[in-house]
C-alpha cells in the first residue's frame, strides 16, 4: 500500500469543498448544492463537489474575458509565459505522488500506472506547449502577387475558451485543455467531469500557487447538462474544446452552431488491432490484453476490437486466456494492482449490459480473468468471441475491460481486413502487430483513423504530433503544433506602399 502521507496530502483537497476558481479566488458558487464524489473501488463518499449555476458560469467567463483583454496576460512576453507554463509542470512534477494518489482515489486506476503514465504525461504536455509560446506566428510571402503591397499573416489567441473533460483521465484532460490554450495566449474557463473534480481542482491550485494571473484559469465544477451547457450556451465563449462521448459531442457541436463558436471535439472509438500471422504473436496478444486492462478498458483509444489472421487465432486467444487469468483487479492504492474498478456504477451496468447483450447474440467468453473485489465497480477483464461485425459490442464503445476477437482470412491480399477495421463509425486509433513493413504501409494508408501504432505502441504517441479522430472520433486535432494553433485566429494584413 502507498505511503500514507501521501493518502493524507491528497486528502488535503477532497475536504475543501465547493470551491470554485473564478479570477484567482476560490470562491462557493451561487448556491450551496454540493454532490457526493466517490471513491469507485470502495464506492464511499471521499469529498463534495460544487454545482455550479449559470451565474457562476458568467462570472467565470467574465474573469476570462478581462483576463484576456486587460490584466498582465495579454502584455507578457513569450518567454514569461512559457516560464509559468514550464514552473506549473515543475508544479506537477513536485506533487507527482500526490497527483498519483488523487487520481487513485477518485478515479479508480492503479496508482503506479497515474504516477509513470498520467502525471509524467501532463507534465511533458505542458513543456511541450510552453515551447510554443516564442515559435507560433504568421508568414510575410516572399513576393507581392498584386502590385505593391506589403502583405503579411499573423496568429492572434482566439479568446476565452470553454473546455469540458470526461472522467477517464482527469489530469491529463485538464492539462490537455489549458496547456495549448494558454500557451496560444488564450484563458480558460474549465469544467471538468463531475465525477472526477479533484485533479483539476488541485491543478488550479498549483497554477495559482506558481503565479498564473488572476483570470487566466477559472474552474468551475458540476454537471454537463447544466453547468456544461451553460459553458457551451455562453455568448462570450470563443472556443469549445471537448473531451467525451460522441452523444454529447454531436449536441455541443449542434449548440455551437448559433453563434459560430470554433469547435474541437476528442470523442470515442472502437479501434482495431489487427494480428498478423508473421507477427510475435504472444507478445501482441500479451499487450492487447495489457491494453485492455489500462484505466479498465476507459481509454478512448484503447483497441477494442482484435481481429487476428485464421492461422494463429487459436494461439492468440490462448495467450489472451493465460494473461487474462493473472489479472490483479484490487484495490489502486495497492502495490501489484493492474486493474481498478470502473468508474461508476451506471458504467458497471453499462459494460455488464453489452456482455449480456453478446451473450445473447451468440456471443461466448474465449478469456477471462480477475476476481472482483470487494464493494467496488469491479468488472473482470473480458475477451468475447464469435460476434458478427455488426453487433452492437462490436460497433459501440463498451468502455470497459471487454475485447471482442475474431478472425480474418486474407492471405496476399488485404482487403478483407482493411474493410473489417474500417467497419466502424469511428476512427480514432488502430494497432497493428506484423514484421512485415510494406504491410505497415499499406495498412497505415488505408486505415481511416487519426493513430495508428504499430508493434505495441500505445495510443498516446509524441506530444509533437496531433491527435484526434476521423469519422464520429471527432473534429480536430490536439498536440502538435495544431493543438496550439487551434487556439488561434489567422489574419491578413495588406498594406499599400
Ligand atoms: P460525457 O460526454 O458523458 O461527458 C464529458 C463531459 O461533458 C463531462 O464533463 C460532462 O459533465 C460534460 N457534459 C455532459 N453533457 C453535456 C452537455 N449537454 N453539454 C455540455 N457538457 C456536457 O463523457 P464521459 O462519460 O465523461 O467520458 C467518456 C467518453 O469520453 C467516452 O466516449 C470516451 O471515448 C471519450 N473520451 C475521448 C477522448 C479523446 O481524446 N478522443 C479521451 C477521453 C475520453
Amino acid at each position: 500500500t502507498i505511503d500514507k502521507n501521501l493518502d493524507h496530502l491528497a486528502r488535503g483537497i477532497l475536504s475543501r469543498p465547493g470551491r470554485l476558481l473564478i479570477a484567482g479566488k476560490w470562491v462557493s458558487g451561487a448556491s450551496d448544492e454540493l454532490a457526493d464524489v466517490i471513491n469507485p473501488a470502495t464506492t464511499d463518499v471521499i469529498g463534495e463537489v460544487s454545482i455550479a449555476r449559470d451565474v457562476d458560469v458568467d462570472a467565470a467567463v467574465i474573469a476570462a474575458r478581462r483576463a484576456f483583454e486587460d490584466g498582465p496576460w495579454p502584455r507578457m512576453t513569450a518567454g514569461e509565459r512559457a516560464r509559468l507554463i514550464w514552473k506549473l509542470a515543475d508544479a506537477i512534477d513536485g506533487h507527482s505522488d500526490e497527483l498519483a494518489t488523487l487520481e487513485s482515489l477518485n478515479g479508480g486506476n492503479p496508482f503506479e500506472s497515474n504516477r509513470q503514465f498520467d502525471v509524467r504525461v501532463a507534465a511533458e504536455r505542458l513543456r511541450y506547449n510552453a515551447g510554443w509560446t516564442n515559435k507560433i506566428g504568421g508568414m510575410v510571402p516572399l513576393a507581392p502577387t498584386h502590385g505593391e503591397l506589403f502583405s503579411y499573416s499573423m496568429r492572434e489567441p482566439v479568446g476565452v475558451v470553454g473546455a469540458i473533460t470526461p472522467w477517464n483521465a482527469p489530469l491529463i484532460m485538464a492539462v490537455g485543455k489549458i496547456a495549448p490554450a494558454v500557451a496560444a495566449g488564450c484563458t480558460i474557463v474549465l469544467k471538468p467531469s463531475e465525477l472526477t473534480p479533484f485533479t483539476a481542482l488541485r491543478l488550479g491550485e498549483l497554477a495559482m500557487e506558481v503565479g498564473f494571473p488572476d483570470g487566466v484559469i477559472n474552474i468551475v465544477t458540476g454537471f454537463g447538462a447544466d453547468v456544461g451547457q451553460a459553458l457551451v450556451n455562453h455568448r462570450d465563449v470563443n472556443k469549445i474544446s471537448f473531451t467525451g462521448s460522441t452523444r454529447v459531442g454531436k449536441s455541443i457541436l449542434a449548440a455551437s452552431a448559433d453563434r459560430l463558436k470554433r469547435v474541437t471535439l476528442e470523442l470515442g472509438g472502437k479501434s482495431p488491432i489487427i494480428i498478423f500471422p508473421d507477427a510475435d504473436v504472444e507478445a501482441a496478444a500479451r499487450a492487447t490484453v495489457a491494453g485492455i486492462f489500462f484505466k479498465s478498458g476507459q481509454f478512448c483509444a484503447a483497441g477494442t476490437r482484435v481481429f487476428a489472421h485464421r492461422k494463429i487465432y487459436d494461439r492468440v486467444v490462448a495467450e489472451m486466456a493465460r494473461v487474462a487469468k493473472s489479472v490483479r483487479i484490487g484495490d489502486p492504492l495497492e502495490v501489484g494492482t493492474d486493474m481498478g474498478p470502473l468508474i461508476s456504477a451506471a458504467q458497471l451496468a453499462r459494460v455488464e449490459a453489452y456482455v449480456d447483450g453478446a451473450r445473447k447474440a451468440g456471443a461466448e467468453i474465449v478469456a477471462e480473468g480477475g476476481d472482483t473485489v470487494g464493494r467496488g465497480y469491479f468488472h473482470p477483464a473480458m475477451v468475447l468471441g464469435g460476434l458478427k461485425v455488426d453487433a452492437s459490442a462490436m460497433q459501440e464503445e463498451i468502455f470497459g475491460p471487454v475485447l471482442c476477437v475474431s478472425a480474418f482470412d486474407d492471405d496476399g491480399g488485404l482487403d478483407e481486413v482493411i474493410k473489417l477495421a474500417n467497419a466502424s463509425d469511428y476512427g480514432l486509433a488502430a494497432y497493428l502487430w506484423t514484421r512485415d513493413v510494406s504491410v505497415v504501409h499499406r495498412m497505415a494508408r488505408s486505415i481511416r483513423a487519426g493513430s495508428i501504432s504499430v508493434n505495441g505502441a500505445r495510443g498516446a504517441g509524441n506530444e509533437g504530433l496531433p491527435f484526434g479522430g476521423y469519422n464520429q472520433s471527432g473534429i480536430g486535432r490536439e498536440g502538435g503544433s495544431l493543438g496550439v494553433e487551434g487556439h488561434t485566429e489567422i489574419k491578413t494584413v495588406n498594406i499599400a506602399i
